[in-house]
């Protein structure tokens, strides 16, 4: 039996789009290997927000060189952000690549394993949705973006915003719950703007109410929003909706006005603190997390204090932040040359993980002796271990649990990064912790 290796790097949206492509690689008979050298067809999924991200690509499309391993008759196929809409460029620099794909063009692969297979792709595919999903999965309804931040690469390289139709989304999920999955989140770059491309426009809480009815699926997130995009009523849907859980990702990229000026953000340090005051006068207990760069060009010291005063002012649940790094393409790499040097962003990147880490430990010490409700999803370093509605990671203790229980715990331990807590009974689907 051929069998297949999808190597992955990147974002969510990444993984959901390898998931995806494996739903079709799993049909057309194909078993799947962790070994890339046993494998008939490679296919690497990129990612290039950031130079380090893109170097692993070529990095392991060099180890996979046609002619350096023994399986020389392998399709080696890449897709994902890597591949523009002109390819000349990667053709001529990697000429053992067999197929190049855009970020959720899964026909050309597709095809490609099938002419290699004697077998009609087309006529033996159906709908491209994971066989065995995880308890807690990703379902991506909106593609691209039309923001162009001056740093991002990804409207380049996604395309501008499409919404997926909301009776596809629907019946997706109802799917996905019939095959085990208890959480769900809905992903986009931008994907609070689900729905305004459409010839009537909707919006993300017309999904969130569509979808809260399914039976099976327990809780609902959804993943990254723009500030901009995040209106009043999807706060409320989120307040409103027992299973859609208290749990926002909302960059703020930047805590200067020159600075998100500069990015073209759209909005100002106070428009995000209104923002943040509206979500948690709406959603008590609510959990934000953020996006965060340092050092983007001209961005001086004082500049990058407001920043640090964003974290002290908001106190997120967790923050992400990342160097600047610049993406050939983009308005910033055209026209903002970089200031601020290496070292000093690793200066800066230190003070928001130092700063971020004294808040979380606060934040999570606060939550001990209270009772959450965990979706067991796994075990990390052999305990089992779950998610809390508010996303915290936590190692639970005594009970016997399996993946996709949902239980009821008393939180005894807290650390910057993940909590501790002993199960104490199941719990009812759908509640509020
Ligand atoms: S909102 Fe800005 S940072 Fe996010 S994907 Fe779109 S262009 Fe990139």
């Amino acid at each position: 039996m051929a069998k297949y290796h999808i190597w992955t790097v990147g974002c969510q949206m990444n993984k959901s789009d390898s998931e995806r492509l494996a739903s079709g690689l799993d049909q057309l008979g194909l078993a799947v290997t962790d070994r890339p050298e046993d494998a008939d067809v490679v296919v690497l999924n990129t990612c290039v927000v950031r130079q380090s991200a893109e170097d692993t690509a070529t990095g392991m499309l060099g180890t996979l060189r046609r002619g350096s391993t023994p399986r020389s008759e392998r399709l080696l196929a890449v897709m994902g952000c890597m591949v523009g809409p002109r390819q000349d460029d990667l053709r001529r620099r990697f000429p053992h690549v067999d197929v190049w794909a855009r970020p959720q063009e899964y026909a050309p692969i597709l095809r490609a394993v099938g002419d290699r297979l004697g077998i009609d792709a087309e006529g033996c595919i159906g709908q491209l949705i994971p066989g065995a999903p995880a308890v807690a999965t990703f379902v991506p309804v909106i593609h691209g973006c039309d923001k162009f931040c001056t740093f991002c690469i990804i409207p380049y390289r996604r395309g501008r915003q499409v919404s997926r139709p909301l009776d596809e989304v629907v019946h997706e999920t109802a799917l996905l719950a019939g095959r085990g999955v208890r959480d769900v989140t809905y992903l986009g770059q931008t994907v609070d703007a689900y729905g305004h491309d459409f010839e009537s426009p909707r919006d993300l809480a017309d999904l969130l109410y569509a979808v809260h009815g399914i039976d099976g699926i327990e809780r609902i997130r959804f993943l990254t929003s723009h500030p901009s995009d995040m209106t009043t009523r999807i706060i409320d849907a989120v307040a409103g909706l027992p299973k859609v859980c208290e749990n926002i990702n909302l960059p703020f990229q930047a805590g200067d006005d020159a600075v998100l000026e500069a990015m073209h953000r759209g909005y100002t340090h106070a428009d995000y603190l209104d923002l943040v005051s509206s979500i948690r006068s709406r959603v008590p207990g609510v959990a934000i997390s953020t996006d965060l760069i340092v050092g983007f060009p001209g961005e001086t010291d004082a500049q990058f204090e407001r920043s640090l005063d964003m974290l002290r002012e908001v106190r997120f649940d967790k923050v992400h932040a990342a160097a600047y790094s610049e993406r050939p393409g983009t308005i910033a790499s055209r026209k903002q040359p970089e200031t601020v040097g290496r070292d000093e962003k690793k200066r800066r990147l230190a003070a928001v993980a130092a700063l971020q880490e004294r808040i979380q430990a606060e934040v999570n010490a606060a939550l001990l002796g209270a009772e959450l409700e965990v979706l067991v999803d796994g075990t990390t370093r052999g305990a089992p271990s779950g998610r809390s509605r508010t996303d915290k990671l936590v190692y639970l203790t005594g009970g016997n649990v399996d993946v996709g229980d949902t239980v009821r715990v008393r939180i005894t331990g807290t650390s910057p990064y993940s909590i501790q807590g002993e199960v104490l009974a199941p719990a009812t689907a759908g509640r509020r912790a």
